[in-house]
């Protein structure tokens, strides 16, 4: 480490105060004998000092107290500065650090299909053997072959990867017949028609869509300005690169 000046500022007064370890009053000796400026400051501290003694005997110097009382305010606040720095520095790496192991907790991501563990029964029960962090349902709607799909993925983060126990029991029921109701493009009420087939969609569209990007907000399977024949294509498309998990058999 090079001695610089302003660790020789530091050090001069408690050496002019002769209360420095014998290495560092040596490395201060060291550094006066080649530094004509810090020397002048050895001299201006040491007859600050002197005035000092000289007035404590004689009742009080003024002048000199004040000289002394600014020094060691500048003193003071040299100190103070040094400590807020590292502070702050303690602080903004504490929050990183933090930040990072939240986002490697916690921030989710893409399960291989191979990774879930998954089987579906021939009822549309699907379970799981692998734990999971949550279910993305990417499309659900009717495909070109008049079949109602619905393709999703599997998601999971690193506590649940790796501290996470699986779930019991399943998951969800594609099977199920009375999928609810819902409000059509005409504005009429009607009912969902059940589940034909059910794909899990390839890590690769997942990418390419950004549907897991949590700054893109309107991420999704179809272009949201894509008209009917447009989505039917594209879906058609994923349809026969997907993995066909379950089939409702008929
Ligand atoms: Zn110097």
């Amino acid at each position: 480490m090079k001695i610089t000046c302003n660790i020789i500022e530091d050090l001069m007064q408690q050496y002019v105060d002769g209360v420095l370890s014998d290495d560092s009053r040596q490395l201060v000796e060291e550094h006066l004998d080649g530094c004509e400026e810090c020397r002048q400051k050895e001299q201006q501290i040491r007859s600050i000092c002197r005035e000092l003694d000289e007035g404590a005997k004689a009742g009080a110097v003024p002048e000199a107290r004040q000289d002394y009382g600014s020094l060691r305010r500048f003193r003071r606040w040299i100190t103070l500065r040094r400590a807020l720095t590292i502070t702050l520095s303690v602080l903004v790496t504490f929050c990183v650090v933090v930040g990072g192991v939240f986002l490697m907790f916690d921030l989710e991501s893409y399960m291989p299909y191979q990774k879930t563990g998954m089987h579906v029964n021939e009822n549309g029960m699907m379970f799981m053997d692998e734990p999971y962090y949550g279910y993305r349902g990417a499309y659900s709607g009717i495909d070109l072959n008049g079949d109602m799909i619905e393709i999703f993925y599997m998601t999971d983060t690193f506590q649940k990867r790796h501290l996470g126990k699986p779930t019991r029991g399943h998951v969800v029921d594609f099977g199920v017949e009375d999928q609810g109701t819902r409000t059509n493009e005409e504005g009429v009420r009607e009912k969902i028609p059940p589940i034909d087939k059910v794909y899990y969609l390839k890590e690769e569209y997942v990418k390419e869509k950004h549907l897991m990007d949590p700054f893109d907000s309107h991420a999704s399977l179809i272009p949201l300005d894509a008209g009917k024949e447009e989505e039917l294509r594209i879906i058609n498309e994923i349809e026969n690169d997907s993995i066909l998990v379950w089939e409702r058999s008929k």
